[in-house]
This record gives C-alpha cells, sequence and structure tokens, in this order.
C-alpha cells in the first residue's frame, strides 16, 4: 500500500507553480527518438509476475532480486544487494534493497527508485503486475538505458524492498527498504544529491500528477518534460498527497518526487495483472523521466555540492 493519505485539494501552490511553468509546447516538441524501449520493460515486469507473488522475505522474492541482479551486472551496474532485518506486525523479516551503481564523472549520487515487493495477502493471490512489477521492469530497462551514455553524476538504481505494509499502513509499518536506506546513508553522511521515486507506472491508462510534498522544482522539471514531449494527457496537473518510497528522503532533507499513477482500480486486488500494464505507458514515462534528467541535473550543479534544497 502506499496511499497513506489523499488530498484532491492539496498542494494549490504547487499547482500555481505548475500552471505558470510556461507555455505548452505540444506542437514544438523536439523529434522523439526512441531512449527508452518499453516493451524491453514490459518483458522484465512479465519474468517478475511469472515468480508470483513477491511479498517481502518470501522466497520469491529472493527470487526476484536475484533477477534484478543478474540484469543489472548484465548491463554493467555495480550491483550492492543491501540486507538487512525488519520488525513487522509479522515478526522480524529478512530483507534486502538491491542497488545497480552506475559511476558517473562525479560521485555525488541521483538516486531513481522503486519496490520490487508485492503486497502480502492471506486470502489473495497478489501478483502485482503494476504494484510492484511495473517499478521493477521500468528501473531495469532505465538501467540499461543510462549505463549506455556517459554520465557526469552517479546514478544509483534502487530496487526497494518491503514498500507495502504488512498489515495496516503506518510509520513503522510501511516503506521498510527506504526508511532503511535513507536513516543509514544520512548516519553515513553518504545522501544522494536527489530521489526519484516510480511506482504503478505501468497501468495502460496513464494518468500520473504530482505529488503535492514533493520538492516543487524537481517535479516541475519532469512536467515540464512531459509538456516538452506533448504528454500532457497523461501528466496531469491536479496535485495529490502520496506517501511512497521518496518520503524518508524528504524528511532526510533530500530533494525528491514521486511518479504514481494513483488512478488505478485494480490496486491491491487479484485483478492487478499483466493485462493492465502496457509497454507503452512505460516507454512514456520513460521518456519523460530521461529527457528530464539533463535540467536536473543543471539545476543541482547550480546549486552547489553542499545545498540539499
Ligand atoms: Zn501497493
Amino acid at each position: 500500500m502506499t496511499l497513506a493519505w489523499r488530498r484532491r485539494a492539496a498542494g494549490a501552490a504547487l499547482l500555481a507553480a505548475l500552471a505558470s511553468a510556461g507555455p505548452v509546447a505540444a506542437a514544438a516538441a523536439e523529434p522523439r527518438a526512441v531512449v527508452f524501449d518499453g516493451a524491453a520493460a514490459l518483458r522484465h515486469v512479465e519474468r517478475l509476475v511469472a515468480i508470483g507473488p513477491r511479498p517481502a522475505g518470501s522466497p520469491a522474492s529472493g527470487q526476484a532480486r536475484k533477477y534484478i541482479a543478474e540484469e543489472l551486472r548484465r548491463v554493467g551496474a555495480r550491483v550492492e544487494v543491501q540486507s538487512f532485518d525488519a520488525e513487522t506486525p509479522h515478526g522480524r523479516l529478512a530483507m534486502a534493497n538491491v542497488v545497480g551503481v552506475l559511476p558517473g564523472r562525479r560521485a555525488e549520487a541521483i538516486l531513481i527508485g522503486g519496490h520490487y515487493d508485492t503486497k502480502w495477502f492471506r486470502d489473495v493471490r497478489f501478483v502485482g503486475a503494476n504494484d510492484g512489477g511495473s517499478s521493477g521492469g521500468f528501473l531495469l530497462e532505465l538501467a540499461r538505458r543510462l549505463a549506455a551514455g556517459p554520465r557526469e553524476y552517479t546514478y544509483w538504481i534502487v530496487f526497494f524492498d518491503g514498500e507495502e505494509a504488512r498489515e495496516t499502513w503506518t510509520a513503522r509499518d510501511s516503506l521498510y527498504g527506504s526508511r532503511r536506506m535513507a536513516g543509514e546513508l544520512q548516519r553515513t553522511n553518504r545522501l544522494p544529491r536527489a530521489v526519484i521515486v516510480v511506482d504503478m507506472i505501468g497501468d495502460r491508462h496513464l494518468n500520473i500528477r504530482p505529488e503535492a510534498l514533493s520538492t516543487a522544482w524537481l517535479t516541475e522539471a519532469i512536467w515540464a518534460s512531459a509538456r516538452r514531449l506533448g504528454y500532457q494527457a497523461h501528466f496531469l496537473p491536479d496535485p495529490q498527497v502520496v506517501e511512497d518510497d521518496h518520503a524518508p528522503f524528504l524528511r532526510a532533507g533530500v530533494p525528491a518526487t514521486l511518479l504514481i499513477d494513483f488512478d488505478y482500480p485494480p490496486w491491491h486486488t487479484a485483478d492487478d495483472t499483466l493485462d493492465q500494464v502496457s509497454a507503452r505507458s512505460l516507454q512514456i514515462v520513460g521518456e519523460v523521466l530521461l529527457q528530464a534528467l539533463p535540467a536536473i541535473e543543471e539545476r543541482l550543479g547550480a546549486s552547489g555540492g553542499g545545498t540539499r534544497r
């Protein structure tokens, strides 16, 4: 579960910022090179779903982790499996975040992540094609694409474990992997310069809204990219509040944002299956994110190494 609470009317300031950000440039969009292969991302989603339900701490979760690590190594990323024990309402569970490191000219890192666990249900066979599957598949294709080019910043492609609550979403029963990682990085003074989290971005009816508590400039950089590419039909202006794996980093003072399509009727039901997920949606999000990165890197460069906001 990722929705902590939701206020349709929230984020008026962000909405105003988005509205004043400049003219819609759909007609003037640059020619679209294929920069992200949505079909390849979907094939990864299919492999993950084929494993079956993948709740944190399960053998199937370990299988998903093995697949992710192998695919990251295949594209040349250095892989770190960061194991930890989490105290949950179901007792202590072994979890692990997986990090694909793509070194850049700078050691400073931009973290792009999402969760790979699926929500545990007692009675429902929940395979999480969109919720847990789409983020995993998307990030593997993104890693392939980012590994191919020269990089100014170091990229951490992070697959968070234990995003889902075991029972009811609370501060202690949710976001196990991202809370763990943000805490550890803060403690050792190694926080990234920016964090972008994706979740449920494979819905074939793609409607992504700005997350109202996220860092405004970072969100706007992505929505500006969507406008340049003519994807306003999928990147809507109306903000919402959603707690997800970006939240522990926001609380640690790191600029962070979330891309999520929460307009998804099969959410946390047995109907969150592969037929709900489309290569096209994954492709759109991939293009938008990749197109946004130069502006994000420029902004980080301008704000200097010591400034986190
Ligand atoms: Zn969920």
